[in-house]
Parts: C-alpha cells; sequence; structure tokens
C-alpha cells in the first residue's frame, strides 16, 4: 500500500494526499468554505460519507446542497434525525423504511396504536432541531449479518429484521447518531449541524412493502434546509404553486370543466376556455402556414386495420379502449389513438415524387387513451385530447433542414408566451445495441448527425442520452421552466422509420428508382390540454392581452348609461376587441373588483361625465386609473399594448 494516493478533482487537476485521506480533508486543502459545505463524496463514481478514508487513487467530487446527490444524502440523512427524534417521542416505535423523495423524504414507522397526527408535528420538528443543534456524528459501522440480526431482535424491530433477510453477509452497516441506531448502506452527511430547518409536510397510510397483505404503516413525510430561508421560499413556492393550480383557476375563470356524466377524464371547454383556446390554435395556424404546412381534417375513429397495420393495436389495444363495433358482422372500429396513420394514408392518396417533398400535414387531431383512473389529473392527463400534430414527409437528406424549421416553431412558440427558460434533449440510440433499432445504420447516422447539428445551429442548451430513442427513431425534447421553477416537458420532433414501412410509402427519386420517404412527428404544444395547463400555472391565469378570454369590461356606473356602454361595446368588437358589458345592478366598486378577480386586462368606466363627452375612463388591473381617453385613443392605445406576439418565424 503507497502512502500517498492521487486525487484528481472535476476539473481535471491531480493532487497527493496520503493515504486515508477523506473527500472532508480534500475539501478542508482547498478551502474552509468550501468544508464547510460538502455533505458527501462521489468517488470513482460512488456517493460516499465525505467522512470516509480514501486508499486508493482516485476520482473525486464534492457534492454540496446545489449537486442533486447532494440533496438526496442530506433528506436521507434527515430521515435518520426523523426516526430519532421520533423514537424519543414515542419510546417503542418500530422503523420501517426512510428514503429520499424528490422533495424531501419520509420515513414509515409502526407506531403500535400510538396516536399521531398533524397536531404533533411542531413537537417532531421542535425535537429534530434541538438534535440537530448537538451536531451529532453519522458514525458507521460495518457489522456482520448474526450481529445485526440480534441487535433488531433484542430491540424488537421486525421491520429491519424483515430487511436484513434479503442483505448479504458482509455487505451490511449500521449508523450511528446520537442514541439512534439505523440499518443503512448511507451515505450521510457529516454530522446533524447542518440541517438548520424542518418542516413536516404530511402523514399517511403505507403497506409495508407496499403490499396490502402487511400491516399498515404511518409514512411521516418531511423536508429540511441548510437555512431557514430556503425553507420559507419553498414554503412560499408551494403556495404559489396551490393558487396557480390549473385545475382551480380553470374552474374559478370558467375555462373548462368535467362532468362525471360525461365520463372521467374527458374535459368539457366553457366558452371562455374554447376563446383562449381557438386563439392559440389560430396563432399556430397561421404560424404553420408561413412555415409551409398543410392543413388537413381527419376522422375521430379509424377502421381496426389501420391500426393493425400502423402496429398500434397490437402495442396498446389490450388496455386501451375497446374496438367499436358495428351492424355489420366482423366491422370494427377504433376510437383513434394517434393521428398518424390517418396521415400515411393522405400520403398514399397519389403518388409523390422527390420534388413534392416535403409534405407537410398538420391537424389539431383530436384522439383518445384509456388512461387509469388514478393517473388522470385535470387537463395535464385525460382521456380525449387535442394534439397540435403533424407529420413531414421528407426525403433523407431534407431531415437536418426541417429540424432546423421545426425548431424555430417551437422557439417561436415559447417566445412568443413567455417561455424563455427551456432547454432540450437529444434521444439517440445505445450504440451497444443497434439490433433493437429499426432501420439501416446509414439512415440512424445520418438523421443523428442531423438533429444534433440542427441543435448546435439554433443553440439550443442540450443534454444528449444515449439508448433513449425509440425503436424506430431518433428524437428531440424540449423542456421549460416555468415562473415558479418547476420544469415542464413540452414539445417533441420524433424521427420514424417504421411507420413508412408499414405503410409502404414511397416517392419516385430523380433516378425514377422508388425510395421511403423519412416521417417526422412533431408537437410544440403536444396537445392543447395540457399546454393551456401549463399556460394557466405559468402566467396564474393572467394570460398575455392577445390570449385572454376577456380582454376588456365595460362598466356602465349605472342603468342611464347603458346605451351608451352597448355603443362603446360594439365599436370596441369591430376592432376585434373581446369582452363583456356588466350589466348588473351592482355598486361600481364591486363591478370593478369582480373584473379584477376574473383577471380581465382594461375595465372602462362610464358614466356621466364619459358619455357627455364621449370618453371611456380606463383601468387596467392590479394597476388603478389609467386616465381618460376616446374610444378611438382607447383602440389605438389597446393595439399598441398586444405587443407584436416575438417575430415570425
Ligand atoms: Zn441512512
Ligand atoms: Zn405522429
Amino acid at each position: 500500500m503507497s502512502d500517498q494516493i492521487r486525487i484528481t478533482l472535476p476539473d481535471g487537476s491531480v493532487r497527493e494526499y496520503p493515504n486515508g485521506v477523506t473527500s472532508l480533508e480534500i475539501a478542508l486543502s482547498i478551502s474552509e468554505g468550501l468544508a464547510r459545505n460538502v455533505l458527501a463524496a462521489k468517488v470513482n463514481g460512488t456517493v460516499q460519507d465525505a467522512t470516509r478514508p480514501i486508499t486508493t487513487d482516485a476520482a473525486v467530487t464534492l457534492l454540496t446542497w446545489n449537486d442533486t446527490e447532494g440533496k438526496a444524502t442530506f433528506w436521507h440523512s434527515s430521515a435518520h434525525l426523523l426516526a430519532e427524534a421520533l423514537e424519543e417521542l414515542y419510546p417503542g416505535i418500530q422503523f420501517g423504511i426512510g428514503p429520499p423523495i424528490e422533495k424531501g423524504f419520509y420515513y414509515d414507522v409502526d407506531l403500535n396504536g400510538q396516536h399521531f397526527s398533524q397536531e404533533d408535528f411542531k413537537k417532531v420538528e421542535d425535537k429534530m432541531l434541538e438534535l440537530a443543534r448537538q451536531k451529532q456524528e453519522f458514525i458507521r459501522q460495518p457489522i456482520s449479518k448474526a450481529e445485526a440480526v440480534a441487535y433488531f431482535e433484542k430491540k424488537g424491530d421486525p421491520y429491519k429484521l424483515d430487511l436484513l433477510e434479503r442483505l448479504e453477509d458482509g455487505t451490511i452497516s449500521f449508523y450511528t447518531q446520537g442514541n439512534f441506531t439505523d440499518l443503512c448502506r448511507g451515505p450521510h452527511i457529516p454530522h446533524t449541524g447542518f440541517i438548520k430547518a424542518v418542516k413536516l409536510m404530511n402523514v399517511a397510510g403505507a403497506y409495508w412493502r407496499g403490499d396490502e397483505k402487511n400491516k399498515m404503516l404511518t409514512r411521516v413525510y418531511a423536508v429540511t434546509f441548510p437555512k431557514q430561508k430556503e425553507l420559507d421560499d419553498y414554503l412560499h413556492l408551494l403556495e404559489e404553486a396551490k393558487k396557480r393550480d390549473h385545475r382551480k383557476l380553470g374552474k374559478e375563470l370558467e375555462l373548462f370543466a368535467f362532468s362525471e356524466k360525461v365520463g372521467a377524464g374527458l374535459p368539457l371547454w366553457l366558452p371562455k376556455g374554447t376563446m383562449l383556446r381557438e386563439r392559440l390554435e389560430n396563432f399556430l395556424r397561421k404560424a404553420q402556414v408561413r412555415a409551409g404546412y398543410q392543413q388537413v381534417v381527419t376522422p375521430h375513429i379509424g377502421s381496426k386495420q389501420l391500426y393493425v397495420t400502423s402496429g398500434h393495436w397490437e402495442k396498446y389495444g389490450e388496455d386501451s379502449f375497446k374496438p367499436i363495433l358495428t351492424p355489420e358482422a366482423g366491422e370494427e372500429f377504433l376510437l383513434k389513438p394517434m393521428n398518424c396513420p390517418h396521415h400515411c394514408e393522405i400520403y398514399k392518396t397519389k403518388p409523390r415524387s422527390y420534388r413534392d417533398l416535403p409534405l407537410r400535414l398538420a391537424e389539431f387531431g383530436t384522439v383518445y387513451r384509456y388512461e387509469q383512473s388514478g393517473e388522470l389529473h385535470g387537463l395535464t392527463r385525460v382521456r380525449g385530447f387535442t394534439q397540435d400534430d403533424a407529420h413531414i414527409f421528407c426525403r433523407p437528406d431534407q431531415v437536418k433542414e426541417e429540424f432546423i424549421k421545426v425548431i424555430d416553431l417551437v422557439l417561436y412558440v415559447f417566445k412568443s408566451l413567455g417561455f424563455d427558460d427551456y432547454s432540450a434533449q437529444i434521444s439517440l440510440r445505445d450504440p451497444e445495441n443497434r439490433q433493437k433499432y429499426i432501420g439501416s445504420d446509414e439512415l440512424w447516422e445520418k438523421a443523428e448527425s442531423a438533429i444534433i447539428e440542427a441543435s448546435a445551429e439554433r443553440g439550443l442548451r442540450t443534454v444528449t442520452e444515449l439508448g433513449e430513442a425509440a425503436f424506430y427513431g431518433p428524437k428531440l425534447d424540449f423542456m421549460v421552466r416555468d415562473a415558479l421553477g418547476r420544469k415542464w416537458q413540452l414539445g417533441t420532433i420524433q424521427v420514424d422509420y417504421n411507420l413508412p414501412e408499414r405503410f409502404e410509402l414511397e416517392y419516385t427519386g430523380s433516378d425514377n428508382q422508388k425510395y421511403r420517404p423519412v416521417m417526422i412527428h412533431r408537437a410544440p404544444f403536444g396537445s392543447m390540454e395540457r399546454f393551456i395547463a401549463i399556460l394557466i400555472e405559468n402566467s396564474g391565469g393572467n394570460f398575455p392581452l392577445w390570449l385572454s378570454p376577456d380582454q376588456i369590461a365595460v362598466l356602465p356606473i349605472s342603468e342611464k348609461y347603458e346605451d351608451y356602454s352597448n355603443e362603446v361595446f360594439l365599436t370596441l368588437q369591430e376592432s376585434d376587441i373581446r369582452g363583456y358589458v356588466d350589466h348588473r345592478d351592482e355598486k361600481i366598486g364591486r363591478k370593478i373588483r369582480d373584473s379584477e378577480l376574473n383577471k380581465v386586462p382594461f375595465m372602462l368606466i362610464l358614466g356621466e361625465k364619459e358619455q357627455a363627452e364621449g370618453l371611456v375612463s380606463v383601468r387596467r388591473k392590479g394597476e388603478g386609473d389609467i386616465g381618460s381617453m376616446t374610444i378611438a385613443e382607447f383602440v389605438a392605445f389597446f393595439q399598441n399594448e398586444i405587443k407584436p406576439v416575438a417575430k415570425a418565424v
């Protein structure tokens, strides 16, 4: 064993340390500030305790709160702290598992009949903070299986014994902090003092090992942070997300509804929601016309044979809506799960030559997929939805150019709707496993480099994932971050070699030979339903003026100004400004308040003075009075306010 080992840091620099150095000591040799923030370390690809000695040359990444793995280690260690606090407060309880989750962690416990509810949260939080302040170290101890079993038999913890049964001797370790010892493979943060803010979030039932034949345990959810401010910010974000929940706002703003009688997961678009949706559709339709798409319409059902040919029947038939039968024996139709097969049949309506390509067919096509009822969620998971679908049929040498055009279209959509923070994922073949993909090597290489080059030319921030491509082609997915920092997947561009093969699509080349076109599926919004849900949550219902269902509310001070109000409203309608007149017999203050609640961008107050002088008094939502103007002046002002949507592609 050599006395010195070589440690390679992420920046590529190599430093020598005595054999047995810990990651924490390495951090300290760099700076004290760094050492104060190190939660764990990745050593030759494995995350481990920062306090663990390193005994070989190694690549070391120090993990802090800013790293996903650092957070996971922090939260998992916090689960031990929660268990320690619970054991002090509820002696005799037994423990299941305590993993980190996306935001925070939980511990499953068997309270053995002791009462525990929301009212007890504060008590547990205080106990956790008290223990955290003691800066208890997490001490690792490798242990034999027999000793581990003896420990938990003595303690009387059947769940840990159950876990131990499945572990191999020689791989088992205990971790102890303060008076609490847990069976755990780690890693953990150096000591509990890093945990500065604690919040219990929820308590729920959970079967041991997720099996309903087992006992129901109590799952305690919590979240912790290294700073109180981070907890405050997080709780604020949760509040904000609740306020922006599209299911809540959709109801309040009368955009959409669900009816049990119509069926779960089948949204009903109300007049205001329909207005919003049509605006969006028209916006994209216009952009698509400019980009050379042709609009088509296809039916909501198709013969079962169509989907046998496409392969959808084999893949999804069993788990989706069952075939529709007709009086004709043996005749079967399916609700359309995808628009692509229909578009392939449109392609085949006449012979195509290389000069006809690319052919870009677009459709706002409604499709139906059977989602499990537990999976349904507002507009984001539904059983019937409308895709802003299009299929591009092109020659292999056109793939890159078409990708660039679609990327431009997607970015135009994002910019117009205020999604400024986006990135993309390029999904390629698994190079180790090429036989599982359809299409020749040459085609794949061409398409993959087309996607990579197109993304680079458009300056996209991308990550590349090998093995994430569909068996029928590589793809590009867009992710956006919304106003609350949440990530949503939007817009996919997918190359497809499969359907042209299955539908035997052809074009005649310049050499008079027959060739297969490449098919590209793309949907910038994904679906109207899901996109509008994201739009609602991102904007909190404060849509851009051009999308607002009601852009103005005309508010007469009393019924004396009814006629003048109608006259103003008609003039505005002629200028394509939408809204309503509030004819109710209510005080003007109430009318203003209601317009604000309905998030109407502009209110026009009409009374004695306005009528006499042919004026409107304008209020802007959230801002108040912005002055009086003539109707013509308001129209000009309004048109200036509808910011030109981002520069057209
Ligand atoms: Zn642990
Ligand atoms: Zn498609």
